[in-house]
């Protein structure tokens, strides 16, 4: 089994160096030479022939070497294929000759010389995780780890994979050292520190993501064979295979790629993976495949509205920019339901979680913590805050009497099993304490007896609404408010003088405007399942061949 360094930094035999030098262009180098600067975008590939090429990193302050690069090694990392900025700077420190490739001439290599493209895509997947677990500090947070809006940006930061270092004001005493350098008193954080020092009071996610270079570039007035709205399962499933079939398609993404799947710790039910797979991990690699076959995945980038011009559809985002294009997926899923108690929005991001990741286990760590719901993501975040070195004991709220009314069989198994959890039956939130921060929670069962929880730690899966506001008027949605398509429209819809004047009847995954696709949860009758939303987002890509091939 190779280890960790050398799937990051593998050699290349002579015969991959000919063939990426016939597919490249071959330079002499010399000796100072900059050949990438962090912070640059779209910036190419080198292969080296001979003589050394160092990368460099200057988040610690000062510039710090992270590894020297010789003949048969390349540059770079996934940021090669996301058109985020890069991260480190190479420079030459030996004279000698590297192969230049482009990003496309990249991609097409990847693509055509697939073991090759293997080992490389192995290589920058694995350098992405290095440097994260090296203490790269790329950007800085510094704020409370009680304040609902350092959470917002650490969560942010946490799930786009950007290499970020949160410094706590509670215990970090260089926090309020950075803090009097910015000249920033503590009731102005959270701060966040870019590159090069620039900081941002309170950034939103659209300021903050540009700091960490993550916002991609729109071309104006391009007009895309296929706009996704939302980079989850079923979004990322389409740009697979939307961008592996030739179609220029663009991803628009309001928080982070992986929607819902990308919070699960565990997905032990998707095809191919018999011992369970992190949400975080299959959706991160099915976003690098999308990159890799030229799809564009934009975050954040929130889709206000829908609207037609001419013969092209037009998607309006949250800053006012227009997207042109030929068909749209909605793939937008679903909203997590709040809970109906007293002071509940105060607690949001301070107290109050919808994931248990990784994350919000840290801030929890041998604490009590409350879980609300019975489904499957309760009875997941159950099994996982339950771990060893995790919370100290779960209490599960629940409405009903029967865990097994809707959570799996081997979840129920588990969760009464586990010593360290206590469930309440008949019962419910009746009140949430705290300042600032959550302190404690009230729960009442159906005799009318109260309980107080002390714990700063509010887990809630009760299901969920559809994200369809920005649709409404738009296309036909059910009463829950789930966009109905194909069979499922009404007669009069699918018949009406639109569909005649195509000259066809809705496609199976198509809404009541031609053109406009939906998949996974946010689609009435979906299974809710990530196998089942991947799906969804595939099949979706052959309507909108036949759709292109013969517009409405
Ligand atoms: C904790 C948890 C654990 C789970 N575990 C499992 C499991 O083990 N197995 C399983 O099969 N299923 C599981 N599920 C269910 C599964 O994750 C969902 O069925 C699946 O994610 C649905 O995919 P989707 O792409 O349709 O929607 P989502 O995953 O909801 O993704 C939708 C995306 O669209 C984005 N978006 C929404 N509105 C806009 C807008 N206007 N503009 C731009 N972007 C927008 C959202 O930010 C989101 O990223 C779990 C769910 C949760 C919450």
């Amino acid at each position: 089994m190779p280890s960790d360094l050398e799937v990051a930094f593998p050699t290349l035999s002579a015969e991959d160096l000919a063939t990426l030098t016939a597919r490249g262009t071959a330079r002499q180098v010399r000796v100072g030479e900059t050949l990438y600067r962090e912070g640059e975008r779209n910036h190419s590939f080198f292969v080296v022939l001979d003589g050394a090429v160092e990368a460099v990193e200057h988040s610690r302050g000062t510039p710090h070497q992270l590894t020297v690069h010789r003949r048969g090694n390349f540059t770079g990392d996934v940021d090669l294929l996301s058109g985020r900025t890069i991260l480190v700077t190479g420079r030459v420190i030996e004279d000698g000759t590297v192969v230049q490739l482009d990003p496309d001439d990249l991609r097409s290599a990847v693509d055509e010389l697939p073991e090759l493209g293997d080992v490389i895509i192995k290589a920058l997947m694995k350098r992405r995780q290095l440097i994260l677990e090296d203490g790269f500090q790329g950007v800085q947070i510094i704020g409370s780890r009680f304040s609902p809006d350092a959470h917002r940006l650490r969560d942010f930061a946490s799930r786009n994979a950007i290499p970020a270092r949160f410094r706590d004001l509670e215990t970090d005493p260089e926090a309020e050292a950075l803090l009097r350098i910015a000249g920033v008193s503590p009731s102005e954080t959270p701060i966040v520190i870019g590159q090069g020092g620039k900081y941002h009071r309170n950034p939103t996610l659209e300021q903050f993501a540009n700091c960490a270079g993550l916002t991609a570039v729109l071309e104006p007035g391009h007009v895309y064979d296929m706009v996704v709205v939302g980079a989850g399962p079923a979004g990322l499933g389409a740009a697979v295979y939307a961008a592996s079939e030739g179609l220029d398609v663009l991803t628009t993404e309001m928080m982070a790629a992986g929607g819902q799947a990308g919070a699960s710790m565990r997905i032990e039910n998707y095809l191919g993976f018999p011992h369970g797979i992190s949400g975080a991990e299959l959706t991160q690699n099915a976003l690098v495949q999308a990159q890799r076959f030229g799809a564009r995945v934009t975050v954040p980038a929130t889709v206000r509205s829908l609207g037609l011009d001419g013969g092209d559809r037009v998607l309006t985002l949250a800053d006012g920019t227009r997207i042109r294009t030929r068909c749209v997926l909605v793939a937008s899923g679903v909203e997590y339901r709040k809970l109906d108690a007293p002071r509940f929005d105060e607690f949001m991001g301070a107290g109050i979680y919808y994931a248990a990741t990784e994350m919000e286990a840290r801030l929890c760590r041998g604490e009590e913590v409350v879980v609300v719901g019975a489904g499957n993501s309760a009875g997941q975040a159950i099994v996982y805050l339950a771990g060893i070195n995790r919370a100290s004991r779960v209490h599960l709220v629940m409405r009903g009497n029967d865990l097994g009314k809707s959570m799996s069989r081997y979840l129920v198994d588990r969760v009464e099993k586990m010593e360290k959890v206590t469930i309440h039956r008949n019962a419910r939130v009746t009140a949430l304490q705290g300042d600032g921060h959550l302190s404690a929670v009230e729960i009442q069962n159906k005799e009318g007896q109260r309980q107080t929880i002390a714990t700063s730690s509010l887990f809630i899966f009760i299901g969920a609404d559809p994200k369809t506001d920005w649709l409404r008027n738009c296309v036909e949605l059910d009463r829950k408010g789930f966009v109905l398509t194909g069979n499922d429209l009404p007669q009069e819809t699918a018949t009406n003088d639109r569909w005649r004047a195509a000259g066809r009847a809705p496609h199976l995954l198509e809404t009541s405007l031609p053109g406009v696709f939906a998949a996974g949860d946010v689609r009435s009758g979906s299974a809710k399942r990530v196998a089942a939303a991947v799906g969804e987002g595939a099949m979706a890509v052959s309507f909108v061949h036949a759709h292109i091939a013969r517009p409405a």
